[in-house]
C-alpha cells in the first residue's frame, strides 16, 4: 500500500462531507416537532408542508406561521435550526473514502465556513473525530476568517511544512478553490448530484476560481491522490 504520509487532504463540510439538505431536513423535523407539540398539530403534516415550501423556494418558516395562524417568532425557528443536534450520519461512501485515505497515512483536515456550534454539532453527529484531529478542523467563526481567505488554507502549510502535496476537496466554485489554487494546492470539486443547496456555476466564474478536477463521487478521490 502506497503511503500518503506526505499528503495533506482537506475537505469542506457542507455538500462535500455531508449533504446540506440532510441537515436541513433534520432541522425541519425538530421545528415541526416543536410546533406539533405546542399547538397540538400533526407532526408529519407540518414537516411535509415545510419541506414542500422549501422545495418551491418559499420561506417555510413564515409560511408555517401564516398557514396555521401561529405567532412563533421566526427567530425561534432559526435558533432551533442552527443549534439543534442533528440526526444525520456519514454516507457509507464518504466513510469508506476517509478510512482508506487515513489508513494510507494521509493527513486529513476540514476547512469549513459557518457558525461554530452548528458545524461542531454536525461534526459530532457525523463522528468525524474518527478521521480528523480536533486541531485540524478550521471553522470560520472560530478561526476569524472565511473562505476564500488564504489564512484558512495556509494554516495547514504551516502545520505540515514538509508535506509534498496539499489537496482541497469542496463543492462551491464561487469561494472554495481560488485560494488553494493560488497557494499551489490541487483542487477537487465534488459535482452536485442534484441535491446541493448552492448551485455550481462554473461558467460564471473566472478560470482562477475553477477546480483542477471534478468528480461525481467522493470515491473517485482515491484515483487523484494516489
Ligand atoms: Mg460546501
Amino acid at each position: 500500500m502506497q503511503s500518503l504520509s506526505d499528503t495533506v487532504i482537506c475537505f469542506d463540510l457542507d455538500d462535500t462531507l455531508c449533504k446540506e439538505i440532510v441537515f436541513l431536513k433534520s432541522g425541519y423535523r425538530k421545528i415541526a416537532e416543536l410546533i406539533a407539540r405546542r399547538y397540538n398539530l400533526r407532526y408529519d403534516e407540518v414537516y411535509v408542508r415545510m419541506l414542500d415550501w422549501y422545495h418551491k423556494g418559499e420561506n417555510a418558516f413564515s409560511n408555517v406561521n401564516d398557514y396555521y395562524g401561529l405567532d412563533n417568532p421566526i427567530e425561534d425557528y432559526l435558533n432551533v435550526y442552527r443549534y439543534h443536534h442533528p440526526d444525520i450520519c456519514l454516507d457509507n461512501n464518504v466513510y469508506n473514502t476517509l478510512k482508506c485515505l487515513k489508513d494510507k497515512g494521509a493527513n486529513l483536515g476540514i476547512i469549513s465556513d459557518g457558525r461554530s456550534i452548528t458545524q461542531r454539532n454536525k461534526i459530532e453527529a457525523l463522528r468525524l473525530d474518527t478521521f480528523f484531529d480536533n486541531d485540524n478542523i478550521i471553522i470560520s467563526e472560530e478561526f476569524g476568517s472565511e473562505k476564500p481567505a488564504l489564512e484558512n488554507y495556509r494554516f495547514f502549510m504551516t502545520k505540515y511544512p514538509n508535506a509534498e502535496s496539499f489537496i482541497y476537496v469542496a463543492d462551491n466554485p464561487k469561494k472554495d478553490f481560488i485560494a488553494p489554487n493560488q497557494l499551489g494546492w490541487k483542487t477537487v470539486c465534488l459535482l452536485d448530484d442534484g441535491n446541493n443547496i448552492h448551485q455550481q456555476l462554473f461558467e460564471s466564474v473566472e478560470q482562477r476560481f475553477l477546480p483542477h478536477f471534478k468528480i461525481k463521487k467522493i470515491e473517485e478521490l482515491k484515483n487523484i491522490v494516489k
